[in-house]
């Protein structure tokens, strides 16, 4: 075998996570295309949005009762004559000018407050007779009223460039009046598998074969992080043959390569990029699984070498590849964010690593609990199918007790 024209560097979790975030953070994203507002879900807003007027345009009421002036109701039991009836969708015609020193109008939710009242107590704390109404609650001025402008001032920017569309930034869109978005086009990410002992998914495989899986996984997680999925085949361990797959998949805007990047006499994946000028940043991150994990540039492409274990692969594109296909799909990047649950049944294993391994996460609300899967390594798709999590366990822990708090990483 060639000698690899770099030396390995094999980084701790945190600083390996790092490196991909600071290239992240100096990716620039597609160009843009327009969507409807309903297709936009998942989507990456391109271009800011602002608020095409105030938010609420109106001082809002906040709760079915009476408008009223703070004032009148120093004193309680308070009665006020009700001069007006205001519902959601009352145009200023449709109320009184001014509620005087002495009166209320009857006020619903979501109805504009009249001129005059400052504050709106609830229904509940009052009783009404003809057209007198007695209160038994005072109130400071501007209780229950949202403000004119209070959520967003007209031309404030409401979603940056950067959002991905959810259901609330959804919500915002539509209340500005945009019903169709300018969003980041896809990212278009290159898959290939590498190795001679896999075979397609419709091919009968031969005892010693595997058939391609994590060409598949890949897609799945590429498309949840929105990217275009593009599946090359697989590349046999053979110079000539992964030399033109990998300066394919380099036409697309990342490269994802699975297998060929353990220390193996058939690894030859670095060796092949090496040989298409690439410059490598990492070439393993101390973790399990997926200790052998390379991240470079080649031909102004970044790739990702993902080790060939299934469940490394999964893993490793979680908390590598994940962030920088964001930033090429426009995404604003973000921290890794790991949550805590208490350990349902002791944890025992060796330190030098950090662990990311499959876990059943289960309780009810604030009681999350969380355990191993059984598995059998990082070939175990099957466990880690029926697993809902990864357990995140520290470098330096031999042995972690029932009841601990341990991190997650939800999936
Ligand atoms: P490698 O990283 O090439 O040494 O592969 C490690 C293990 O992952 C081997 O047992 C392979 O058979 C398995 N493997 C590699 N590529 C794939 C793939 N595309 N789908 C399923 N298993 C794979
Ligand atoms: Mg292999």
């Amino acid at each position: 075998m060639a000698a690899l024209p770099h030396p390995p560097s094999v980084l701790s979790f945190e600083d390996a996570r790092h490196v991909v975030e600071e290239h992240a953070a100096k990716v620039r994203p597609a160009s843009l295309e327009s969507v409807d507002l309903l297709g936009s879900v998942g989507r990456v807003l391109g271009k800011a949005l602002a608020a095409d007027r105030d938010f609420p345009p109106f001082r809002r009421a906040m709760r079915d009762g009476y408008a009223v002036r703070a004032a009148d109701l120093t004193r309680l039991p308070a009665t006020l004559e009700v001069i007006a009836e205001i519902k959601a969708g009352a145009a200023p015609d449709d109320m009184p000018s001014q509620i005087g020193p002495g009166q209320a109008a009857a006020i619903m939710t979501g109805a504009p407050t009249p001129p005059g009242a400052d504050a709106v107590v609830m229904v509940e704390y009052t009783s009404l007779s003809g057209n007198q109404v007695t209160l038994t609650r005072g109130v400071t001025s501007g209780d229950n009223v949202v403000p004119v402008g209070s959520e967003a001032r007209q031309g404030q920017v409401v979603l940056p460039p950067g959002t991905r569309i959810d259901y609330s930034a959804i919500a915002v869109a539509a209340s500005v009046g945009q019903d169709s978005l300018w969003v980041f086009r896809r990212p278009e990410v290159a898959i290939l598998a590498t190795g001679d002992e896999i075979v397609e998914v419709n091919t009968e495989p031969g005892r010693h074969q595997i058939r391609n899986s994590n060409s598949y996984s890949l897609a799945a997680q590429v498309q949840a992080a929105g990217g275009n999925p593009k599946v090359l085949g697989i590349a046999r361990d053979e110079a000539q043959s992964l030399r033109d797959r990998i300066e394919q998949g380099l036409r697309c805007d990342l490269l994802l390569l699975t297998g060929g990047v353990s220390m193996g006499k058939y690894d030859l994946v670095e060796q092949e990029l090496s040989g298409c000028g690439a410059e490598f940043f990492f070439t393993g991150a101390q973790i399990q699984p997926g200790r052998p994990i390379a991240f470079g540039r080649a031909h102004g492409k970044y790739f990702f070498g993902l080790p060939g274990n299934p469940v490394s692969t999964m893993v490793t594109f979680e908390l590598f590849a994940r962030p920088l296909q964001e930033a090429l799909a426009g995404m604003t990047t973000s921290k890794l964010i790991f949550l805590n649950a208490r350990l349902k049944s002791e944890i025992k294993t060796k330190t030098g690593l950090k662990r990311f391994l499959p876990g059943m996460l289960s309780g009810e609300f604030e009681r999350a609990e969380v355990e191993l899967a059984a598995w059998h390594g990082s070939g175990d798709v099957v466990s880690t199918a029926r697993s809902n999590c990864f357990v995140v366990i520290p470098a330096d822990r031999e042995r972690i007790a029932v009841g601990e708090w341990v991190a997650v990483m939800l999936r």
